[in-house]
């Protein structure tokens, strides 16, 4: 058994509360630097840290960890040759198959998925075009956007050409479509920002015949998500494949209306003369995000989303067990759609400040990635190994205790 092993069983055996004098000595004499499987510890070659994961899925901090079947299907895919194109229609038919939708396409992130749907919707079938972009200068090229809806991922659609017109009301919306609009864009994540609402978001594009997106990217779970918006009528679909999918971090999910996504896919590789040469996933991207996908509708769910709410109050109680410390759980409505905690204090009690203590956790032995503010310290458990939580636990408490 490796020490970090060793530790978690150990850990794991402790009564929680109250036992942290105990496992103090347990804690400085078992973290090492983890070990590889494999034998070979590239990150410790390099000199870099590994970290527990309290924070989520962020792209700093490379996503999220894949699954063995996810890791497996990559060394699978990358040990044959196999037709580009052919793979994508047969995976692109599997998904649509599994997620009971039109088609589908394997997209390099949310963000390709989006840069590629875009750069389809401009260029149609024109193979002319395609080759223009991003210069779409004289061309129908506007899409449509809530105010409350802007997002710095919006240079997705900007990238390939396409220019942001900013509506409030579903009135401003269909007085902003003309000739030039070729597309309506929601971002699901900023549901309560915006007036228009999902039903009458896609209800109003098909009464101008403009197709509709949904920005998905951190919207697994509820594993639903996945049906609902194709369901519902947006034509295009989009997630992250390496946030709750926890497949490739480089890949995500392009779904929808086939002749929508074909059009995406001609900006793709392996064709060369186009914007999204760059956004390529090969083979072994594409089978990771179906092994992903495969093995998240087979989860269990519930149980899943059991484990993270014992995970989460675990942590909770066990700040809390210190004077002047409150903490907060909350599930965000959209987008990393979770469990989470805000924990807080009064600093005249406890005196430090939240980011001293995540610069504290992030420094110390194991290092813990945590987010928040200047006012919070900001917690979830869905990209923790089970077991990591108590480690997590173990270390707030100790750096609020020291600090009382
Ligand atoms: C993460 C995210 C993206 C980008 O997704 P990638 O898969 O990292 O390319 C786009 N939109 C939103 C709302 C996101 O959260």
């Amino acid at each position: 058994m490796n020490s970090r092993r060793k530790l978690l069983k150990t850990l794991a055996s402790l009564p929680f509360i109250g036992s942290f004098t105990g496992a103090k000595a347990v804690e400085n004499t078992l973290f090492e630097a983890p070990s590889t499987l494999a034998g070979r510890d590239f990150f410790k070659e390099l000199g870099l840290r590994t970290f527990i994961n309290a924070a989520g899925t962020y792209t700093s901090m490379t996503g999220s960890l894949m699954p063995k079947e996810v890791t497996d299907a990559i060394n699978y895919g990358a040990t044959e040759y196999v037709n580009l194109d052919d793979l994508q229609d047969k995976v692109g038919e599997r998904i649509a198959e599994l997620l009971e939708c039109e088609y589908a396409t394997v997209s390099s992130g949310c963000f390709g998925a989006m840069s590629i749907a875009m750069a389809g919707v401009l260029c149609g079938n024109d193979t002319e075009k395609v080759k223009q972009l991003p210069n779409t200068e004289g061309w129908p090229n506007e899409v449509i956007i809530q105010e409350g809806h802007q997002i710095g991922y919006a240079q997705a659609l900007t990238n390939v050409g396409a220019k942001v017109v900013l509506v409030k009301t579903a009135k401003d919306l269909e007085k902003a479509i003309s000739k030039k609009t070729v597309l309506l864009w929601y971002l699901n994540a900023n549901t309560e920002n915006g007036e228009i609402k999902w039903e009458e978001f896609v209800s109003l594009g098909k009464k101008h015949g403009i197709p509709t997106f949904i920005d998905c990217a951190a919207d697994v779970p509820p594993v639903s998500n996945l049906f609902r918006f194709t369901k519902m009528g947006f034509d295009m679909v989009a997630f992250s494949g390496g946030k709750g999918l926890r497949g490739p971090q480089s890949a995500g999910l392009l779904l929808g209306k086939r002749k929508y996504i074909e059009a995406a896919r001609m900006h793709t590789p392996p064709r060369g003369e186009t914007i999204g040469r760059g956004m390529k996933v090969n083979k072994e991207e594409v089978l990771g995000m179906l092994a992903a996908l495969e093995l998240y509708l087979q989860k269990d769910h519930k149980k899943e989303w059991q484990l993270w709410e014992e995970q989460i109050e675990l942590i909770s109680n066990s700040a809390q067990a210190i004077e002047g410390v409150t903490t907060e759980i909350h599930v965000p409505p959209h987008a990393n759609h979770v469990p989470s905690l805000r924990i807080r204090w009064d600093q005249n009690l406890v005196k430090i400040t939240p980011n001293d203590v995540r610069k504290k956790l992030r420094e110390g032995h194991p290092s813990i990635q945590t987010v928040g503010n200047s006012e919070t310290i900001g917690i979830t458990t869905w990209m923790m190994a089970p077991g990591q939580e108590r480690i997590v636990a173990k270390r707030i408490y100790d750096i609020l205790k020291e600090a009382v």
